[in-house]
């Protein structure tokens, strides 16, 4: 069974975009996932097709009608009623490789995304959709959010990678960045790659890379590691405790 993505938009030519090419582009040529793009603006109501109205209370910009967006999504609930809806805001829960695994694993997913100053706030309250965000920054509008996040998806169809092991130890799945990687020449520009990749001990290469991606994580990424070591040696009473 294919994974059905339907995008909820008003800038449907934007998709596939660049996931008609590559690997994900070959996985939606073969009918691995399928793609649905419902126009916003056609369940405007108004000879303008009006979908935005300004600010109440004031500021800049158009905010997205809820009555015209509800539209848009009972439209997709009714077509894939068990396919999650993910409106695309930085105001949502940040993404993660473990929700993008648990999207995978159902029929498909449902993205809104939005435009403008974003959506009328009634819309999360009247109908069931999860806010989610892809990181600490603002974008123009929910397209590339939404491509990212079904790139991440697409990558994990069964049949889509390569090698059926690439993906399990990638940055995220442990809770930890993935180990640097390096391929030849050998030597380049004086550099030279670490002695212990070369040994053909798989143990000794175990041993560094999972050290490697220890130490990265807790330099690199310091709210990672705090959770990594958290929940491998939760304190009883759950009190914090400095590395
Ligand atoms: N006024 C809003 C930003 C609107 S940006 C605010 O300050 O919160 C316009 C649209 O881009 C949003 O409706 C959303 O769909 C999309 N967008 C912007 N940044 C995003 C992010 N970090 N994650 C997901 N979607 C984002």
């Amino acid at each position: 069974m294919s994974f059905a993505a339907t995008l909820l938009t008003l800038y449907p030519d934007m998709f596939p975009g660049p996931l008609g090419h590559s690997l994900a582009g070959r996985a939606l040529e073969r009918g691995d996932w399928s793609l649905d793009c419902v126009q916003i603006r056609d369940f405007a109501t108004d000879k303008h097709r009006t979908v935005d109205d300004t600010p109440a209370g004031g500021g800049a910009g158009m905010v997205l009608k809820a009555d015209i967006l509800s539209g848009a999504i009972d439209h997709a609930r009714a077509k894939q009623p068990d396919a999650p809806i993910l409106a695309m805001t930085p105001r949502g829960k940040p993404i993660t490789q473990a929700r993008i695994r648990d999207l995978v694993a159902g029929p498909g997913v449902t993205l809104l995304c939005g435009r403008f100053e974003g959506f009328d706030e009634r819309i999360f309250e009247a109908r069931d959709i999860e806010e989610v965000s892809v990181g600490d920054i603002v974008l123009s509008g929910g397209e590339p959010a939404a491509l990212m996040i079904l790139d991440a998806c697409i990558r994990l169809l069964p049949g889509v990678m390569g090698a059926a092991t690439s993906g399990s130890e990638e940055s995220f799945e442990e809770g930890l960045l993935e180990y640097p990687q390096y391929t030849r020449p050998v030597e380049w520009e004086g550099r030279t790659i670490p002695e212990v990749l070369r040994s053909g001990d798989h143990a000794k290469i175990a041993a560094w890379r999972k050290s490697r991606a220890q130490q990265d994580t807790r330099l690199r990424r310091p709210d990672l590691w705090e959770r990594h070591s958290g929940v491998r040696d939760q304190p009883a009473s759950g009190a914090r405790h400095d590395n």
